[in-house]
């Protein structure tokens, strides 16, 4: 067991925090010792975006997520909260502001 599938049937449970770390677990794959595992425990993906989300570096993903830019606050927050879809090809977070709850959005374009 290699690959994590997500499914979209059973994604709420799977999300809840600390799941997606014993799923690492059982599957015996090397759990992150990173602490940042925990910004990624909440969100819901669609299936496609999930699997793009999984191609992104950790270190790349804590840098994505800690800048996003804030209309209201005027400069670079961390996205919580953020859900995960696709469109054109590009992977698209859609969340709210860590500071003043407001939404905001991040744009990830992947190279096919
Ligand atoms: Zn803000």
């Amino acid at each position: 067991m290699k690959n994590i599938t997500l499914k979209a049937g059973n994604e709420q449970n799977f999300f809840h925090r600390g799941k997606v770390l014993a799923r690492l677990a059982d599957a015996g794959q090397p759990i992150p010792i990173e602490r940042t595992v925990s910004i990624e425990s909440l969100p819901k993906f669609t299936e496609p975006a999930a699997k793009l989300w999984a191609n992104v570096p950790a270190a790349i993903k804590k840098q994505l997520l800690a800048n996003v830019w804030c209309g209201k606050c005027r400069h670079g927050v961390t996205i919580t909260n953020f859900t995960g879809t696709v469109n054109a090809g590009d992977l698209l977070l859609v969340g709210v502001c860590a500071e003043c709850r407001g939404d905001v959005a991040r744009v990830i374009e992947m190279d096919a």
